[in-house]
């Protein structure tokens, strides 16, 4: 059965567009479950109702013009109800609706199933028997996995029909993901597929077919010569019968088949890259299919062939636009600093990512740089979205494909809007971050990029809060040298001397991978980060302190921050590292003090610890991000629970106001460097526990310090009072809104869409 199953979503989620999905789907269930008919019921949610889209066994006259309301008929029923309906005798039920039509009336079982996906209800699988038969609970369980299994591949088909035929179904589709770098945007889809990836190759019309079809030619010669060339260089290497895999490639590229095909698919108005992705597809999923070990291995081999003809072919086309259109909304499976950097500044309107999340590095670039960015959207129909017109909502995590005029037309208003209130909260950004009733609250800036405009920030700012030192080792190609290392930091805490510049020790691990020092593990986030790393690698951690220490020859201006602590002892670990720095570097005549040391509480035991951790550093500083995570059970990366990553949950916000307090008795300094600080409402929330820094990316800075300088020390706390008295964390948010709006702070909320 699993074996079953497996191949049917293979086969759909194959298929080129809806219509060969569903089509697919319905017949290879019917013969799985040996029986007379099995039709697929979309769900449209804009009119409440379902559309039999597909079918085997009923007339197929009557698809498209089947039409249920919600809670209607035996189908609309599992809809409404969002459960399986199984009856031996359909027509003897109160809710059973005769469609004529469909001929339906010779059929007594029934079987339906809703799909849904995310939550989302996407339609009703039912089958059918004209005799009376009660399907049985493996028939039942074998509908509903398969249900359950098809969600995210028919969500990802029902999305790539609809581009496909736009109108027939609504043109707007909306895909969701996690909200990586505030901001919209509206531009054209530029999609940057991997090389040679077969899945990503976006389809285009060719505007010379015979330069296509020679390039092809071109490209298929070379991987058989390399092939040869291959063969002949491994022939007294391996075996015969391994050999004899080089011979069957070349029979493969041989004149007839796949070229002829591919030349077919090019007259039928694809492009090479495109059409050579289509047959590929095709020929893999056939040989996929075949109940035979020997050719469903050789799928591999024709998938890989088609890869290394793709190359050849992308090679020459680079498969990047020559001039990158007004707005470019890049997507693509995985963005890279690198394809970033391709695209002109102020062409760039946006970034969309299949994989990754906030806190990629990507991420973590585009909010510094200021371009709104969606990670995490899964079934994403890549090669459809190149030239389509979207809408790119950073602020909530959306990609609006093909939007409708009046969606367009608000998000117009509403980026304009955006633009007109930066400009206005630019002019006080001079002033001092102070509250009506004279609270001062210093607001800190996020660094780690070259591209952190430090000149105009210097007077507005007191100090660096967090500079995550992790992302210049993230571009780098390895560790970077103590001398590298030190250029860095010198620079950094020369831009911003006097101010203090805390510098994080490398905090890798999680979802922040060094190319060259991968760490592969089932629960990266509860594994090897942070301190965990460099404590069991002191000689990176002493390269990186003693450059800080020489970086900060001087100046006075650095501390120090350990990222990821736990237990005390990594700190008195650390604290001993840092000291045999300080030492070594004394006898090698560089004088340095031993910098102030702060622990980052991000995970929920430091909670519990703060006397024994207080006694051992100067400063506090809370990772808002990492503890929501770990105090909510939240992967902070995962699109899927995406929504539950609150720190507006009571019970983060209320450890958050434990743990000001705590630290205030033990009068040790906290701020706090995660998002949380940067959010005008959050910021409100933690000047009102009583934290004592903020420090936030650059960007958020104008509208914290609006928030701050609108509302007085005491009206905060008033509000943290309020907030700790919810039980939900939509209750939170909302009480924050209403009270932002009575403070006329609206403007500073994210924009609405409604
Ligand atoms: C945090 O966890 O809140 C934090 C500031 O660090 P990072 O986001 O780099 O993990
Ligand atoms: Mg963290």
């Amino acid at each position: 059965m699993l074996e079953v199953l497996r191949r049917i979503i293979l086969e759909v989620n194959g298929a080129r567009n809806l219509e060969v999905a569903l089509s697919t789907m319905v017949r290879r269930i019917r013969k799985a479950m040996l029986t007379d008919v099995c039709s697929f019921y979309l769900y449209e949610p804009e009119h409440e109702q379902l559309v039999l889209m597909e079918t085997i066994g009923l007339r197929t006259q009557s698809v498209g013009h089947v039409i249920l309301p919600l809670g209607e008929g035996l189908v609309g029923l599992v809809a409404k109800r969002e459960e399986p309906l199984n009856l031996e005798d359909a027509q003897a039920h109160p809710r059973f609706c005769y469609f004529a039509s469909t001929g339906e009336e010779r059929y007594f079982s029934f079987l339906g199933v809703p799909i849904i996906h995310q939550r989302r209800m996407l339609g009703v699988l039912v089958v059918q028997q004209a005799d009376k038969r009660r399907y049985n609970e493996s028939d039942e369980a074998f509908l509903v996995t398969m249900a359950a299994q098809l969600g995210g591949v028919l969500a990802h088909a029902i999305v790539t029909g609809n581009l496909n035929r736009p109108g027939a179904l609504g043109g707007q589709v909306t895909f969701h993901g996690v909200a990586a770098s505030p901001g919209m945007a509206i531009g054209e889809g530029v999609v940057i597929a991997p090389l040679a990836d077969l899945d990503s190759v976006p389809d285009l019309i060719p505007t010379d077919q015979e330069f296509e079809i020679a390039r092809l030619k071109d490209a298929i010669d070379h991987v058989r010569e390399d092939i040869r060339a291959a063969g002949e260089r491994l022939a007294s290497r391996i075996s015969t019968q391994e050999l004899a895999l080089f011979e069957v490639y070349q029979q493969m590229l041989g004149e007839a088949a796949l070229y002829q095909e591919v030349v077919k698919r090019i007259r039928e108005g694809q492009w090479a890259p495109g059409a050579l992705a289509d047959v590929v597809r095709r020929h893999v999923q056939y040989l996929e299919r075949v109940d035979d070990d020997y050719l469903s291995e050789r799928a591999a081999d024709v998938r890989d062939l088609g890869r290394r003809v793709l190359a050849n072919l992308q090679e020459e086309t680079v498969d990047r636009p020559a001039v990158y259109p007004e707005s470019t909304i890049l997507v693509g499976d995985e963005i890279s600093v690198a394809m970033l950097g391709e695209v002109p500044r102020e062409r760039l309107g946006g970034l969309v990512s299949v994989n990754g999340s906030s806190n990629s590095h990507v991420a973590i670039i585009a909010r510094a740089m200021g371009i709104p960015t969606v990670m995490g959207v899964s079934d994403l129909p890549l090669p459809r979205l190149n030239g389509a017109n979207v809408v790119l909502d950073g602020h909530r995590g959306r990609l609006i494909v093909r939007p409708g005029e009046d969606l367009e037309t608000r998000y117009r208003a509403l980026i304009k809007e955006e633009r007109a209130i930066s400009e206005l909260l630019e002019h006080e950004q001079d002033l001092p971050s102070c509250t009506p009733d004279g609270h001062e609250m210093p607001l800190l800036v996020n660094t780690g990029l070259a591209v952190d405009a430090v000149a105009s920030l210097k007077p507005r700012i007191s100090g660096v809060g967090l500079y995550r030192t992790e992302v210049s080792f993230m571009v780098a190609e390895r560790f970077p040298s103590e001398q590298e290392q030190m250029r860095l930091y010198r620079d950094q805490l020369e831009s911003f001397s006097p101010l203090p510049v805390v510098m994080r020790t490398l905090d890798i691990g999680g979802d922040k991978d060094l190319p060259y020092f991968p760490i592969n593990e089932a629960n990266p986030f509860l594994g090897w980060r942070g301190i965990r790393v460099t404590l069991d690698h002191p000689e990176v951690m002493m390269v990186q302190l003693r450059a800080m220490l020489q970086a900060s020859q001087g100046l006075n201006n650095l501390r120090i921050l350990l990222p990821m602590v736990t237990n005390v002892e990594e700190v008195d670990d650390a604290l001993r590292l840092l000291d045999r720095a300080v030492v070594e570097l004394a006898e090698d005549g560089i004088e340095v003090d031993r910098p102030r040391v702060g622990v980052m509480l991000e995970v929920p035991a430091t909670l519990y610890q703060l006397g024994p951790l207080s006694q051992r550093v100067d400063f506090f500083s809370v990772g808002s991000n990492d503890l929501t995570q770990y105090l909510l059970a939240v992967d902070r990366n995962n699109s899927r629970v995406a929504d539950l990553h609150d720190a507006c949950h009571p019970a983060v916000l209320s450890a958050l106001s434990r743990l000001a307090i705590e630290a205030r008795a033990l009068e040790m300094p906290v701020s706090v460097c995660g998002e949380l600080a940067g959010d005008p409402a959050g910021a409100l929330l933690l000047m009102g526990m009583g934290f004592d820094a903020l420090s936030m990316n650059a960007l958020s800075l104008p509208r914290v310090r609006a928030a701050i300088r609108r509302v007085s020390l005491a009206a905060a706390q008033q509000l943290v009072d309020d907030t700790l008295m919810l039980d939900s964390p939509q209750e939170v948010r909302l009480l924050l809104e209403a009270r932002l709006q009575g403070w006329e702070l609206g403007h500073l909320l994210p924009p609405s869409t409604d």
